[in-house]
């Protein structure tokens, strides 16, 4: 298993640290079980057959907990490095979970909905034996939502034949979800880089930030930073990238998106409102990347940054808040170039945090205001924070190592 996830790097370099032994080091990088599933779908005038696949990395500190992505470029491989990710994430954050991951091998807009229901309640049939509210808990990842975790409840209850909500989170409020889960990774973010910056001794004010992505992550996360005070000045989709040194609006852009439909790059959501195209430029993701800021904000797949584009980034910290967006080799790279990474591990923790906090809800049977669940929230991203800081200064080590450090010491104490 040694040395086939590539994020292995991080944990080598935290239990070096941290002097653990080799067999105790190979036992934290070992992955539990890769489940791969074949699901055939029943189309009307053929048969076509997904991949499935369900990795449970580590469940030393709970039951293993983490999303399901549907995606065409879902494979076992990545599953497998998320999938660990998922573990360092619960550990870091104090949360009574191991790391868990999977999805579908399938494009979701290529389906309709109910074929999408199909595929979805199959595969739970497939994965019904490892999963449970005590076993494996899946969430949403990219491509799956609160729809989606409701048929993967409701199939679950079917085939248990017993009401058990707590199997799945991120449902929606009436299947027994939590409030603010839909922020919560995004504002899990804010609360997150308000504490950096702060350390750093930075005006948030003086800030420009680039978002790269506007899901559910990135729109979030963006609202947030927009009533933070931070200066937004560009913002991406599939679509491509809308830049404006005048700053863009969040809010006008989630509207936009998200009530009018419309593309992004269809538009242009600047704080004037009255913009030339001299100002309101649009750009291609890869430019984003690249562009001319201060805070980098990667809220889309993994891989954005290689050792390829690493040189080439101008921001000053990146916040990371897809999982994994920049690779081992791209992350040496801005290290050494002295850029600031605050890690997926503690900058997206926050979905997974609200998700600990509806399965808490579910097991009591209770329910929880907005305004809890975010103050709880905000604390509990806070006081990773400090953690992390208070490692990076005394073993002066970047955030990331610190993270991990940790992340390790908590199942390895
Ligand atoms: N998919 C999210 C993540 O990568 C949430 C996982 C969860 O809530 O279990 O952190």
């Amino acid at each position: 298993m040694k040395g086939k996830i590539s994020t292995n790097v991080y944990i080598e370099k935290a239990t070096h640290r941290l002097k653990l032994s080799n067999d105790l080091v190979d036992a934290l990088m070992a992955t539990d079980r890769t489940v791969t599933v074949t699901i055939p779908l029943r189309q009307k005038e053929k048969t076509t057959l997904f991949l499935g696949y369900r990795v449970q990395h580590n469940n030393y500190l709970g039951p293993y907990k983490g999303g399901l992505r549907f995606h065409p470029e879902v494979n076992l491989e990545e599953a497998e490095v998320l999938a660990s990710l998922m573990t360092w994430k619960c550990a870091l954050l104090g949360l009574p979970f191991g790391g868990a991951k999977g999805g579908l091998a399938v494009d979701p807009l290529s389906l309709s909905a109910p074929e999408l229901e199909a595929l979805t309640r199959a595969f739970v049939r497939a994965i019904a034996d490892i999963i449970g509210p005590d076993k494996d808990v899946p969430a949403p990842d990219v491509g799956t939502g609160a729809r989606e975790m409701g048929w993967i409840k409701d199939e679950f209850e079917r085939i248990s034949g017993e009401s058990s909500p707590a199997v799945v989170t991120g449902k929606a409020l009436e299947d027994g979800g939590s409030r603010g889960r839909n922020k919560a990774t995004g504002e899990g973010g804010v609360a997150v880089l308000a504490n950096i910056v702060n350390r750093l001794g930075l005006e948030r004010e003086n800030l420009t930030v680039a978002v790269q992505g506007f899901g559910n992550v990135g729109s979030f996360l963006s609202l947030g930073l927009e009533r933070e005070g931070f200066k937004i000045v560009a913002i991406s989709d599939v679509s491509g990238a809308v830049v404006h040194s005048g700053g863009l609006s969040a809010r006008q852009t989630y509207k936009n998106m998200y009530e009018a439909k419309k593309e992004l790059v269809a538009m242009c959501p600047c704080k004037k409102g009255d913009c030339s195209p001299r100002e309101c430029k649009k750009l291609s993701n890869k430019e984003l990347l690249e562009g001319d800021v201060d805070i980098l904000i990667p809220a889309a797949l993994g891989g954005q940054i290689t050792k390829e584009n690493a040189p080439k980034i101008k921001a000053k910290i990146v916040l990371e808040m897809a999982n994994n967006p920049i690779t081992p080799e791209g992350d040496a790279i801005l290290e050494k170039r002295g850029v600031v990474v605050v890690p997926d591990i503690l900058a997206n923790a926050g979905g997974v945090t609200v998700s600990y906090f509806e399965w808490l809800q579910n097991k009591k049977e209770e329910v929880w205001g907005e305004k809890k669940v975010l103050d709880m929230l905000c604390e509990k991203m806070n006081k990773a924070t400090d953690k992390v800081w208070q490692v990076h200064k005394d073993m002066k080590c970047s955030l990331r190592e610190a993270a991990y450090v940790v992340a390790v010491k908590a199942i390895a104490k």
